[in-house]
């Protein structure tokens, strides 16, 4: 299937590891041109230089904190100043802590709001007049299972992430008459730092092994295992794409079966 995606600009945001960096490589091998941001400059950059050696496409690295306003205004400039345009946006960003309602502060609160919802409004409200004026466009903003199904202790993501479902909904509507099309995507459990991270916190509040917290994980998981970041990449790649031309306003699951909602 050729995705004809040769030549496009990506940016894909918190793209240093993970799931960000796994959907980088992904549409590196595609041809597709990138910048990638995120934090830490040092691995950033590191990512970066091995997506070049091995695919050869254009990648820039620009270290940014997507929480904050003028950094992410500063990167979709120096976006448009490196290639002009941009055909295809990836939002997505480190996840928030893991924790119940009771342990949730107002600083907690406001910062996921900055870092999960506010960062992809704002890089979608940069992109968009551009994709609009070029009728070609592709948003998709990472999500999390946790839209179609709440989990237990991610109070942050339950509460907050919905939101970027109404941002897809809303954005598909307003944006299909200029062929700029928006989905999101909604992860189950994918082997990376973030859910190591959450795992070691499960394991420490409920005074179980690491193992054992793995094994009821995976027994919620029909297919029993954890799913691999190009698993996930491999969809977006699709969704970003030409062949990708009739969705829009759709919120896909990449679980392994994790979610048991029919909707
Ligand atoms: P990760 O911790 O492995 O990687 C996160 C990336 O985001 C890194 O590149 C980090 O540098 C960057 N980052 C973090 N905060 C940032 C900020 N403020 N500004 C710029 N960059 C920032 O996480 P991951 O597992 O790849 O998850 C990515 C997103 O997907 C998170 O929001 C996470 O909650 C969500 N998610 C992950 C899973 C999973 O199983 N891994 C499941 C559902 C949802």
């Amino acid at each position: 299937m050729d995705l004809d995606l040769k030549n496009k600009v990506a940016l894909v945001a918190a793209a240093s590891r993970g799931l960000g960096s796994a959907v980088a490589w992904a549409l590196a091998r595609e041809g597709t041109k990138l910048v990638i941001c995120a934090r830490d400059k040092n691995t950033l950059e590191k990512t970066a230089d091995n997506i070049f050696l091995e695919t050869g496409v254009s990648v820039f690295p620009l270290a940014v904190d997507l929480s904050d306003k003028d950094q992410v205004d500063w990167l979709v400039d120096e976006t448009f100043d490196l290639f002009g345009r941009v055909d295809i946006l990836v939002t997505n960003a480190g996840g928030p802590p893991p924790g119940n309602f009771e342990d949730m502060s107002d600083a907690m609160w406001e910062k996921a709001i900055q870092t999960n919802v506010m960062s992809a409004i704002r890089l979608s409200r940069a992109v968009i007049p551009s994709m609009q004026k070029q009728k070609w466009g592709r948003i998709i903003h990472m999500t999390s299972a946790a839209v179609k199904q709440p989990i237990p202790g991610l109070t942050l993501s339950n509460v907050l992430r919905p939101s970027i479902m109404g941002l897809t909904k809303s954005l598909a509507q307003e944006l299909a008459p200029y062929n700029v099309l928006v989905n999101a995507v909604c992860p189950g459990y994918f082997r990376t730092d973030r859910l190591e991270e959450i795992i070691r916190d499960k394991a420490r509040e409920s005074n179980q092994s690491v193992e054992t917290v793995v094994k009821n994980m995976l027994g919620q998981i029909p297919m029993g295992r954890l799913g691999k970041p190009e698993e996930l990449a491999d969809l977006i790649v699709f969704l970003a794409s030409e062949r990708a031309s009739y969705i829009t306003g759709s919120f896909i699951q990449v679980d392994g079966g994790f979610v048991k909602a029919m909707l």
